[in-house]
């Protein structure tokens, strides 16, 4: 018997020691650099002419690897692979499939400061912020092994004198796993085991600027056994490659995390019966998010304005949980504001291999130039208060950005910027606050700081988020603890690193026998 589920530490790097076996890690992935990495169809490796260097975003010179490119044949290889492995793949003992994500989260805790310095590198993720998305991947190995025992067991139903039932939950067949490349290795490793534990066949194809983390897990899957063509490394180019994989008519599901824009794609493509089409396919979409802290007016506005900071501009805002939006009541307003400003003029922003840095380089060129695009858009909307500038003359460095007196219907408070940029709005009561954090297509996370318990219960009930905390930040799920997953336009509410999560990647099938 396995102990219960744990989330796995957080390593304080408060400590020297802790900074020095980073350190260490740091310069052990700095002599892995610029290596190619070719796809993985059946364990076969294939390098393409065609590749994608994908560099560090804190120091565009810096190649981290150069990865190679699929076309739709390679698409078609993988996609074939991945529907003959599943005709034996599916038979697997549930508690061998288990056995594949103990071992390789083992493997991965062994290695655990080697992983997350590589996120450093190729994501530009603080020590902290790497280190936490090195355990959740951890945690979402552990609790999905876990889990996949947990409803292979015979499930409870209504006992008949005359009939034997049982009820299974069997897998739906070859799963495209599309990750984002924000949490590089949490999410996309949650979102791969996730599919194969359950006896799925899958072809990855992950997201181009951080194509090398999932290429060293996808080696890590292999270290732990996890037979050739179980799971296939298709990195290639989303519109070409994404679009082939969506429609093809072996396709059974696809697990998406990313943007709105291409969620929304993904969902209507797949939508789409073709030729040769048995089933309807299964989408499970997570997406964006315009997440609130609302601050009351007897709130704790210390515990406020560290919520915000925290959640506003950890990875740079860079999470679909971030904290876009800061609508406080009008009797706190000026104080919290004047905290936050002053909080976040403290963080340093730099290279994140260095120990002392705060807020890192956003991803790429895109997206440094749409949160300028964001910023100038803010110039009219709101007092800009703190940051605004951008220099990408060695990486896609954005300073937080702090926008004041931001009206809710603001594009910068409806649009989902993916940046260190934060909208200060003041409202005159809580119910108005409460109704303009509603006022939104997203509804993933939202926070309440407030010692109101009327108020807080009021939150409970009215606000639309699907990870709703109260009196703390707004990021930072735990696997476990706080299933993670939005409401409309958010997604599908799938609540990863929950018990409901598995059951996205079954189906189940009851057997009913009379003797
Ligand atoms: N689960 C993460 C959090 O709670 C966010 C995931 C995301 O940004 O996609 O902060």
């Amino acid at each position: 018997m396995r102990a219960a589920f744990r989330n796995e530490p957080f390593t304080n790097f408060g400590a020297e020691s802790n900074n020095k076996a980073y350190d260490a890690a740091l310069e052990l992935v700095r002599s892995k650099l610029g290596q190619e990495y070719p796809l993985v169809i059946g364990g076969r490796r294939i390098s393409t002419t065609r590749t994608s260097l994908s560099i560090n975003p804190a120091s565009k010179n810096q190649v981290i690897g150069v990865v190679s490119q699929a076309d739709t044949k390679l698409a078609e290889e993988a996609i074939q692979t991945a529907a003959r492995t599943f005709e034996s793949w599916r038979f697997t003992e549930p508690n061998e499939r288990a056995r594949y994500l103990y071992k390789a989260a083992a493997l991965l805790r062994l290695r655990k400061h080697e992983f997350s310095a590589w996120m450093t590198l190729e994501a530009g993720k603080t020590r902290a912020e790497a280190d936490a998305d090195t355990a959740e991947a951890i945690d979402f190995m552990e609790f999905y092994a876990r889990e996949l025992q947990r409803i292979s067991e015979p499930q409870p139903l209504t006992p008949l004198d005359e009939e034997e039932n049982q009820l299974y939950y069997i897998p739906l067949g070859v799963g495209i796993v599309i990750p984002p490349w924000n949490f590089p290795l949490a999410i996309m490793a949650g979102m791969t085991t996730a599919a194969l534990v359950c006896g799925n066949t899958v072809v990855l194809k992950p997201a181009s600027p951080t194509a090398v983390i999932a290429a060293q897990f996808a080696l890590l899957l292999e270290e732990a056994g996890v037979p050739s063509g179980v799971v296939n490394y298709l990195p290639g180019p989303g519109g070409e490659v994404g679009d082939y994989l969506v429609d093809h008519p072996l396709t059974r599901f696809v697990s998406f995390t990313g943007s709105r824009e291409v969620g929304l794609r993904i969902n209507e493509r797949a939508a789409k019966t073709r030729p040769g089409q048995k089933w309807i396919k299964r989408v499970i979409a997570e997406m964006g998010g315009k997440d609130a802290i609302i601050v009351d007016d007897d709130a704790d506005l210390d515990l406020a304005a560290d919520s915000i900071v925290a959640a506003a501009f950890g990875f740079s805002g860079q999470k679909c949980s971030a904290c876009s939006r800061a609508i406080v009541h009008e009797a706190a307003y000026d104080e919290v504001l004047a905290k936050v400003i002053e909080r976040t003029h403290r963080l340093a922003v730099g290279d994140p291999a260095e120990a002392t840095t705060n807020v890192g380089a956003v991803i790429d060129d895109k997206a440094f130039r749409k949160i300028q695009e964001y910023i100038e858009i803010g110039k009219s909307e709101g007092q800009l208060v703190l940051g605004g500038a951008s220099d990408d003359s060695v990486g896609y460095f954005i300073e937080p950005t702090i926008f004041a007196d931001v009206d809710e219907n603001a594009r910068i408070s409806l649009e989902e910027i993916f940046g260190p940029v934060l909208a200060f709005t003041k409202a005159p009561s809580f119910e108005e606050a409460l109704r303009m954090a509603n006022n939104t297509e997203f509804g993933l996370t939202g926070a309440v700081i407030s010692r109101n318990r009327a108020h807080l219960e009021q939150a409970r009930r009215e606000f639309m988020a699907g990870n709703l905390y109260l009196n703390r930040k707004c990021t930072g799920a735990l696997v476990g603890a706080h299933p993670f997953g939005g409401f409309n336009m958010s997604g599908t509410d799938s609540k990863a690193g929950g018990r409901d999560y598995l059951l996205l990647f079954t189906q189940a099938k009851i057997v009913s026998e009379r003797y």
